[in-house]
């Protein structure tokens, strides 16, 4: 039997599986073997590397959103790339980087903890590297050097495509803090990915809107969109590696291309997220395109049409409302108005009924009253989202909404949080009723982690769902494989069923 992980590579994840598909009663006998081998194999392989290698082992902590996810596998590739290897313990390894989210207090106040505790190991441990990527670090900047001085490299999201050269100048025995905008160069490096099927691709960085709550321009700086020609050919480059699927990302992706300089004769920019998605949609290889984050402000009919259209855009669309109150989104400066977000979702169903609406939220907004707080509950009851992220509002370093004076206690906070979450519970809850009988397409990612005879992966609409593997059948799957799924059990948050001959 070939191989299932690449030889050469001792961390290769099992791009391989799918070319070999094995019958199904196979896979389950191999199961409980295949993953403790591949872990041995691994921890193996890595100490005799280690052995080898002249340069150490790397630990990345990814905190927040997929944007720094994407971010993180990049700088993995990096470091793979100049010869580190991925420790298995983050207080083993030769370098740890953090890549940071100051979206909240919370998250911020994470980070800290964490370097608090590398920091200390760093007495022991000179030679140990100790590096803050993302938003904390460019919101903190040189400060965060003289806050912890064992810090080597602070470096701003802007800079992720930098981090050899950077790490070029610690080695010559530098404290480096990388923070000034920049123009984020075209990626050269291959990212370490963690899925061999799903893959990320980054087309615009950074954010130009002005939310008064929200910290994310001034530590992600302004928009730069990719050329439509360097994402294309990093889809290509996916799709040779044998990935299925591909999430655009951006802060506001549909915003895509206000900076790029060509217009069509018509006066219409070419290059909106509308015209790359019917650019990129023949790579072939590539079955399922998704995208994320939407701004209501930005999504366009003409979008939504084109998604109707195009076979392998997904029926998934992730449109923030933070607020269902008029007033508090003027406050809050979005731009847009609740009809005008009822409208989008109306656009949406017509043409794709079933499609699946999930979106942010932020309960207990600076002088958000009781009854503007029950608006945004009737908004999640009247649209019926399949899912709601929601937050309590945390006030942000150099952003308007914090200094005003009429926040919100704590305990306020808390019980609109308990409410809300509630409230979007029972109504995924019933969303995900109507998927009850129906045969769904599901793309398999991998096995349940905690059931090793169920495979694991997505509707097209996003939803998790778990499917028992056939026994003593002449089935065989392999990751990456789209199977057909007659659902039989509906969660809040995920679905179960079986496979349909
Ligand atoms: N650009 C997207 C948009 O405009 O909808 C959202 C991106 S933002 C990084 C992700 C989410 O974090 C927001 O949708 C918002 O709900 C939440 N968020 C941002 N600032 C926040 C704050 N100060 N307090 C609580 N939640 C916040
Ligand atoms: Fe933050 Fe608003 Fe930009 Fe979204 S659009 S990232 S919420 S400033």
């Amino acid at each position: 039997m070939a191989p299932l992980f690449g030889g050469s590579n001792p961390l290769a994840r099992p791009q391989k599986l799918h070319q070999n598909y094995l019958p199904c009663n196979f896979e389950l006998r191999i199961h409980k073997n295949f993953f403790s081998n591949v872990l041995t194999k691994t921890i193996q392989d890595t100490k005799n590397f280690q052995k080898e290698s002249t340069v150490g082992s790397y630990w990345i902590t990814t905190f927040g959103c997929q944007m720094n996810k994407a971010d993180s596998e990049r700088m993995a590739g990096t470091l793979e790339k100049m010869g580190y290897i991925r420790a298995d313990d983050e207080l083993k390894a030769d370098l740890v980087l953090y890549n940071t989210c100051t979206i909240r207090d919370n998250a911020e106040q994470k980070v800290y903890s964490f370097l608090g505790r590398q920091a200390k190991r760093k007495h022991h441990t000179p030679n140990l590297k100790l590096v803050v990527a993302g938003c904390l670090a460019q919101q903190e900047g040189e400060s965060l050097l003289r806050r912890v001085p064992e810090l080597d490299l602070v470096m701003g999201p802007q800079h992720v495509n930098n981090l050899e050269n950077l790490l070029g100048k610690v080695d010559s025995g530098n404290q480096v803090a990388a923070t000034e905008e920049a123009f984020i160069s075209e990626d050269i490096t291959n990212a370490r990915r963690e899925s061999s099927i799903c893959g990320w691709v980054n087309i615009i960085y950074g954010c130009n809107e002005r939310c008064s709550y929200c910290v994310v321009p001034s530590v992600r700086g302004k928009e730069q969109s990719r050329y439509p020609f360097a994402i294309k050919k990093e889809i290509h480059t996916l799709a040779a590696n044998n990935f299925k699927e591909i999430t655009l990302l951006g802060q506001n992706i549909d915003a895509y291309g206000r900076d790029l300089p060509i217009t069509t004769k018509e006066g219409r920019k070419e290059n909106t997220l509308t015209d790359l998605l019917y650019y990129i949609h023949d790579v072939e290889g590539i079955r399922r395109i998704r995208f994320a984050t939407s701004h209501p402000r930005y999504f366009s009919k003409r979008l939504i049409e084109a998604c109707y259209e195009l076979d392998k855009v997904c029926e998934h669309f992730h449109i923030p409302f933070q607020s269902g109150n008029d007033e508090i989104l003027r406050l809050m400066a979005r731009g847009y108005t609740i009809d005008k977000y009822k409208r989008i979702i109306e656009n949406i169903r017509s043409l794709m009924p079933n499609a699946s609406i999930t979106a942010d939220a932020i309960v207990a907004f600076p002088g958000e009253s009781d009854k503007q707080y029950k608006d945004t509950l009737k908004l999640i009851s009247d649209i019926g989202f399949d899912q709601v992220m929601t937050a309590a509002y945390s006030p942000r370093p150099n952003t308007p909404a914090a200094k005003w004076h009429n926040q919100i206690s704590e305990e306020v906070k808390k019980e609109r949080l308990q409410e809300i979450n509630a409230l979007v519970e029972t109504t995924s809850k019933r969303r995900n009723q109507r998927y009850l009988n129906n045969t769904e397409s599901v793309l398999v990612e991998g096995l349940n982690p905690k059931n090793s005879s169920q495979m694991m992966g997505r509707t097209r609409t996003n939803r998790l769902t778990f499917v028992e593997i056939p026994e003593n059948m002449e089935f065989k799957f392999a990751l990456g494989d789209e199977i057909n799924v007659k659902i039989n059990e509906t969660r809040s948050f995920s679905l179960s069923g079986e496979v349909c001959f």
